[in-house]
């Protein structure tokens, strides 16, 4: 059986407190609530809800997958009602507006509890991830009429949103769509095209459900300059607000597919008996704008996927690890066989696993806060300031984190040995889960591209520089620190070096020769990810330090500062090879 999921609050609180810096985000304007023992009993709440109520869905939605009977997708066991509960319970609208029945708290804290309904069971929050989508694009774009009319159901999660971008010909690059708009005459339109891998395109868990749709007007120009984006509920709205009459779209199949078994990736029909009924989104041709309003967060969030399911093979490696006994100690003469927790190859996995997870959520919320302060700090100069930096640090948390989701959730397959290949054990669910989260929401090859062609070069230069001196300004605290932190203080030095030299040679390249620089783009990303997890990681330590090491928890954060210094940090500049040489070593490639 799997190991039930166990919220690590402590940890959660410690990097919302030391990464994120909570405290200064309650002094920011209409955060007030934020106020850190209110965000502690907040926590405590959503882990009950993870933990009782979600956590026990994952495994039958793995195994029963969703349905098309009729029409409609039916959801699996024990899904209405975890749904029905966590709407209950206020869960669906932490961070929005408390105008439209949202909680109002902070970014960072949503992503704490979006890490333990994520952790519980990934399939199922995917429908609360592609909602708050909806809301944020409505809130920013909406008319009052469409804002009354739609963001308080969608806040409340009564209603549920998707995101239609995908078609079988435009996938990556979404200039590629050819689902059509034509005016209907009254002011709506009417839709006509395929749009396919939409995630919660039809289910029963809600009333009614917002479709956001990508499409192109009459006379629009080519490519991303001429998308429009449309509201198309599934059941029009009646005078009285409520879902009536069913607009012309349907469900037409749900994949079968390697994860995510319990969320359906429908292929959906719109107008097959004429157009189905959309209102117009923000202005015309401007789909894509409104599109990128939701990319920071969606991409974010994508990104807390591979934190949230790491966490979870984490916990369930470590206690396999700690039950399987198996073999002895080298120079072990009698007794009984060790449990495999003792070999240090076992060790060093697990050690591996939970210092990158504490990297990872150090980012991720440090992400999120720093976007919290972008939209909400008094000071102009500072928002311009943070947004910059909140923009460079997205692709890292997506890309990053995703890929370590996949590497972790493998290496929690490898900790149970033949046991994780086996179904039952639940190991291998986590590797087929996260295995999507690295190609949707822009596959982590184009976040590469997006580092390097826009987040570095030209009015990203300076948030890259800002960082690279905060990182490094963290070397006097450091050296102050004595023995326990010199590991990690020598790695950092050395990866800082190595990524400017990275840099220095990537972004005149991204001008001069962008196809030759795209080619150093992803391992670029890795070294500069890597760096930014291990300073995160050094001023958790050295938070650690100052509070104390007789604490267990805050000896073992000095320790996982360590580890991670000597064991991965120190790797950064031996991908230094392969960003300067890129562009000479792809052309044996036969591309004919
Ligand atoms: C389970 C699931 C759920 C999804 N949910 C949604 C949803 O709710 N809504 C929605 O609209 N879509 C959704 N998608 C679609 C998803 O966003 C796309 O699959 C993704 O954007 C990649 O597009 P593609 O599959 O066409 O791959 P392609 O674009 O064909 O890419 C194939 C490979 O080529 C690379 N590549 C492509 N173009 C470039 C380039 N210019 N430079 C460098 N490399 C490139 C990619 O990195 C990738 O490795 C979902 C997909 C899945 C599988």
């Amino acid at each position: 059986m799997a190991a039930d999921y166990v919220a690590p609050l402590r940890d959660m609180t410690f990097a919302l407190r030391e990464t994120a810096g909570l405290a200064d985000l309650a002094t920011l304007p209409g955060f007030e609530s934020a106020e850190p023992d209110l965000v502690e009993a907040v926590l405590a709440e959503a882990a009950r809800l993870a933990q009782h109520v979600i956590a026990p869905t994952n495994q039958a939605g793995d195994r029963q997958g969703c349905r098309l009977e009729n029409g409609t997708v039916r959801t699996a066991d024990g899904f209405r009602d975890a749904y029905a509960q966590f709407c209950a319970g206020g869960w669906n609208g932490v961070p929005f507006d408390p105008m439209q029945g949202g909680g109002g708290l902070p970014w960072a804290v949503a992503m704490v509890t979006q890490e333990m309904i994520t952790s519980a069971n990934m399939a199922f929050s995917l429908c609360p991830l592609l909602t708050q989508g909806a809301v944020e694009a409505l809130s920013v774009h909406g008319t009052p009429e469409q804002v009354a009319t739609y963001l308080p159901k969608l806040v409340a999660g009564t209603w549920t949103g998707t995101m239609n971008l995908t078609e079988p010909q435009a996938g990556s690059d979404v200039g590629a769509l050819k689902t059509r708009a034509e005016p209907a005459g009254d002011g709506s339109w009417l839709i006509t095209g395929t749009k396919i891998f939409i995630t919660f395109g039809d289910h029963d868990m809600a009333e009614n459900i917002i479709h956001l749709v990508l499409a192109r007007t009459p006379g629009a120009p080519a490519g991303t300059k001429g998308i429009s984006l449309f509201i198309v509920p599934k059941f029009l709205i009646g005078a009285d607000g409520r879902p009536g009459q069913a607009n012309d779209l349907r469900c037409v199949s749900v994949e079968h597919k390697l994860g995510i078994h319990g969320s359906p990736t429908c292929v959906m029909s719109y107008g097959d008996n004429g157009g189905a009924i959309g209102y117009l989104l923000g202005a015309e041709n401007e789909g894509m704008r409104c599109m990128f309003t939701m990319m920071n967060n969606a991409r974010l969030s994508v990104g807390l996927q591979g934190l949230a399911i790491a966490e979870r093979a984490y916990q369930q490696a470590l206690a396999y690890a700690r039950e399987r006994r198996q073999g002895r100690l080298i120079g072990q003469v009698g007794g009984a066989d060790v449990a495999i927790v003792q070999h240090p190859d076992v060790r060093r996995n697990l050690m591996l696993m939970r210092s990158q997870i504490e990297a990872m959520r150090g980012l991720i919320y440090f992400n999120a806060a720093v976007l919290d302060r972008a939209h909400h700090h008094a000071d102009a100069a500072v928002r311009a300031e943070q947004l910059g930096l909140a923009q460079l640090l997205i692709p890292l948390s997506k890309a990053w984190c995703t890929d370590l989701g996949v590497e972790i959730a493998s290496l929690g397959v490898q900790v149970h040995g033949g046991m994780g290949f086996i179904e039952g054990t639940g190991a291998a669910q986590h590797l087929r889960d996260v295995r999507i989260a690295p190609i949707y929401e822009g596959t982590n090859g184009i976040q590469a591209i997006d580092l390097v062609l826009r987040k570095i070069s030209g009015k990203g230069a300076a948030a890259l520089s800002a960082l690279v001196e905060d990182m490094r300004a963290v070397d006097k605290d450091l050296a102050g620190a004595g023995p326990a932190l010199e590991a990690i203080r020598t790695s950092l030095t050395a990866a800082l070096t190595a990524v400017d030299h990275a840099t220095a040679r990537l972004v005149p390249l991204a001008a001069s020769d962008p196809n030759k620089a795209i080619g150093g783009a992803t391992p670029y990303l890795r070294m500069l990810a890597v760096t930014v997890g291990g300073w995160l990681l050094a001023r958790q330590a050295l938070a650690a330090l100052r509070l104390g090491n007789a604490d267990r928890f805050n000896a073992a954060k000095i320790a996982t500062a360590r580890f991670y210094g000597e064991q991965v940090l120190a790797q950064v500049p031996g991908l230094l090879p392969a960003v300067l040489g890129a562009d000479e070593v792809f052309g044996d490639l036969d591309v004919a």
